[in-house]
């Protein structure tokens, strides 16, 4: 599957947003958006009037650049979040959540999402006992997320467990630090998604054009 492998530090200032993508990095002053806080490029310091448009454009961009999805991807899981009962834009977040790249950084095993993508294509995760190498992947409630035997000893993931009560856990999921496995307790809540903050509204303003 196609992704963007341009550099990522360049997307949260374009965004003018932190989305957390390169893990313990994010947390410290050596951030780009800490750094330089103006958007890229020849004009990025100067003053631009923003239309309506453009802040739902920047909303999609955000969101997007937050799972790590390209264009098509993301515009599945809209389709797939407006055909489900419900509210379209919390429906959107919460399928997003339930992709096993996220839900492994959300249970702590890395550290970012695009490390989560990473592990999971090298296959260290099994989903109920299963071994699942598809960072798209859907978990649901009572999945147990488990790390794979043989990636016990691998330092980044210890280091990121070690990590993960600075972080918080979210309310739905649970973690057996010892067992090295996860429990998907509930569907994602969408108050605690805050960091970043979205706005999904204007996703499905800008869809709905
Ligand atoms: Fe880079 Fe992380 Fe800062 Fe974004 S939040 S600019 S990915 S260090």
């Amino acid at each position: 599957m196609a992704r963007y492998t341009g550099p990522v530090c360049r997307m949260c200032r374009r965004e003018n947003t932190k989305l957390f993508l390169k893990g313990d990095r994010c947390h410290t002053d050596k951030c780009a958006v800490e750094r330089r806080n103006y958007a890229p490029g020849q004009h990025g310091q100067g003053r631009i009037k923003v239309s309506d448009y453009g802040t739902q454009l920047r909303e999609k961009q955000r969101v997007k650049r937050t799972y790590g999805l390209l264009e098509k991807q993301f515009h599945a899981y809209f389709d797939k979040a407006d055909r489900m009962k419900g509210v379209t834009g919390e429906n959107l977040l919460v399928l997003l959540e339930r992709r096993l790249d996220s839900m492994v950084y959300r249970m702590g095993f890395v550290s970012s999402r695009n490390e989560g993508r990473s592990l999971v294509r090298q296959g260290h995760f099994l989903v109920n006992g299963r071994r699942v190498d598809i960072p798209s992947y859907l978990v649901r409630p009572g999945d147990v997320v488990e790390l794979r035997e043989k990636s016990r000893q691998v330092a980044r993931i210890n280091e990121a467990l070690d990590g993960v009560m600075r972080r918080g856990l979210p309310s739905w999921v649970e973690l057996d630090r010892a067992a090295f496995k996860g429990i998907v307790k509930t569907l994602p809540v969408r108050e605690e998604m805050t960091t970043p903050a979205f706005q999904e509204h204007l996703i499905v303003e800008l869809y709905s054009k």
